[in-house]
């Protein structure tokens, strides 16, 4: 260390391990560890209590600074818990939730100050190196819920290679960060790309490329286009949904958006991922179904054709087999699969349901006070059209302030319902509507099931 070369080494001694790490030319940050210590398990605690170090003895006044200690195990092993509260996520609002990101690319490209103006919304001119890692908390409300994204800012300096992966693992998105001033960080984004792919185990993580420093646009090496061809490149290496964003710490232009964007994709993938499981629980009911009966006719009856989202998510499941689809005398769509399975589709005004074992109905209450009449008249036809034993679902898109009890007393009927034998249920539809259409499909499946 009298050479002030070292980044950081290790020795050890009869009794300790000795681990020393350089924060800046007179100070030395020392820890002192059991001699069974693994340097590799420690060494992230240590880069982190580097930054935080260096951070406090270069702060100035009003500089606000983060010193929780992540459990970086316990970060590692949080995707499949994450996956889970994203589930819940869309069934209750008041969740608190929490989302790793980390943030990468060649030093001095920005990284630390995107960061510090999405944060802070701060800039400081003056550079000092991230040491190894900086982690920073940053909350915002998300579908009603309190989302919580831990930011990690990982050192780009090559000797911390070794550690990175451990502050990879886990991340659920990532920003890949280069300077529009400096051709040489565009050009690297590619090995940046590379070892996040290689040290991630979550093969379709969303990713954001950012250009920054667009304020200096006399100095610009890089412009738009090329940027958006790299996003086209590597999207084509990987699974990875990429984006390209220029942004500028100093003014603070796009650096939201560029989070809102990395969020965006975020939620659409888990989303999407949260789908096929959702598709494969409707193709078993079906197939279970049809196994003791044969055949399987289910109605969606909407206002309008083209806003028939039960069918269309059924339509939409390639193991259901190849169907023909034909139209009626009515000109109504019939969808015929060869397993068995019919699926018809109607307008209000048109409806015909005989033969079938569930009928799904949406109305639209949005911006709406009370129901319309036709409604009511066209939900009592369908009670008297369908055979007893079957199964009838009513979906209502609604807006947030709704009186939901008051709208279902308006379509009162009791009285129908009295005379004959239906399963008859209402559904709330809201903003997140496909995950809602999908469990009145559960829901009308298994109630066929049942009866
Ligand atoms: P990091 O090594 O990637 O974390 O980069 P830093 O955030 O520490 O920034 C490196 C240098 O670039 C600092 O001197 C910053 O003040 C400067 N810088 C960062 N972002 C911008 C920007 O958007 N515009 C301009 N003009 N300078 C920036
Ligand atoms: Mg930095």
């Amino acid at each position: 260390f009298a050479f002030k070369k070292f980044g950081t080494a290790s020795f050890d001694t009869d009794k300790f391990r000795l681990l020393f790490i350089v924060i800046e030319e007179q100070i030395t940050l020392s820890l002192v560890l059991n001699t069974m210590a693994s340097v590799d398990k420690i060494s992230p605690y240590a880069y982190f209590l580097a930054e935080k170090s260096a951070q406090i003895l270069t702060a100035q006044e009003g500089d606000n600074i983060q010193v929780s200690i992540p459990n970086f195990e316990y970060e590692a092993e949080s995707s499949e818990r994450l996956k889970n509260q994203i589930y819940l996520m869309r069934l209750d609002s008041g969740g608190i939730y929490r989302f790793k990101f980390i943030i990468i690319g060649d030093h001095e490209v920005g990284k630390t100050s995107i960061v510090r103006r999405y944060v802070d919304n701060k800039f400081t001119r003056d550079y000092r190196a991230t040491l190894g890692l900086d982690i920073s908390m940053h909350s915002f409300e998300l579908y009603g819920n309190k989302v919580t994204i831990s930011l990690w800012d990982v050192g780009a300096q090559a000797y911390f290679k070794r550690f990175r992966k451990t502050y990879y693992s886990g991340a659920q998105a990532a920003f890949i960060v280069f300077d529009l001033t400096n051709r040489e960080t565009y050009d690297k984004v590619n090995i940046w790309f590379e070892e996040l792919v290689d040290f991630i185990m979550d093969k379709d993580l969303p990713i954001v490329i950012i250009g920054n420093k667009s304020d200096l646009t006399e100095q610009r090496q890089v412009d738009y286009q090329s940027g958006i061809k790299l996003v086209t490149e590597l999207s084509k290496k990987g699974e990875s949904k990429i984006s390209y964003i220029e942004t500028s710490a100093l003014t603070g232009e796009n650096v939201e958006d560029a989070f809102s964007l990395i969020s965006y994709h975020y939620i659409m993938k888990n989303q999407e991922s949260e789908e096929i499981i959702l598709k494969k629980g409707l193709l078993n009911e079906i197939n279970s179904i049809l196994e003791d009966k044969t055949t399987l006719m289910l109605t969606f009856i909407s206002e309008s054709p083209f806003w028939t989202p039960g069918l269309q998510i059924l339509t939409e499941i390639g193991q259901l087999g190849d169907f023909s689809k034909n139209k009626d005398e009515k000109e109504e769509k019939i969808y015929q699969y060869q397993n068995g399975l019919t699926l018809k589709n109607y307008t209000y005004d048109s409806i015909d349901i005989s033969g079938s074992d569930g009928v799904l109905c949406i109305f639209d209450a949005r911006e709406k006070e009370h129901i319309d009449f036709k409604w009511k008249d066209l939900v009592i036809k369908i009670i008297e059209d369908i055979q007893e034993k079957k199964v009838v679902l009513i979906g209502i898109r609604v807006s947030d302030n709704i009186d939901w009890s008051q709208l279902l007393e308006e379509f009162n009927i009791n009285e129908q319902l009295e005379k004959k034998m239906v399963s008859l249920m209402f559904f709330k539809i809201g903003l997140e509507y496909r995950f809602e259409i999908y469990d009145q499909l559960e829901v009308m499946l298994s109630t066929i099931k049942e009866i």
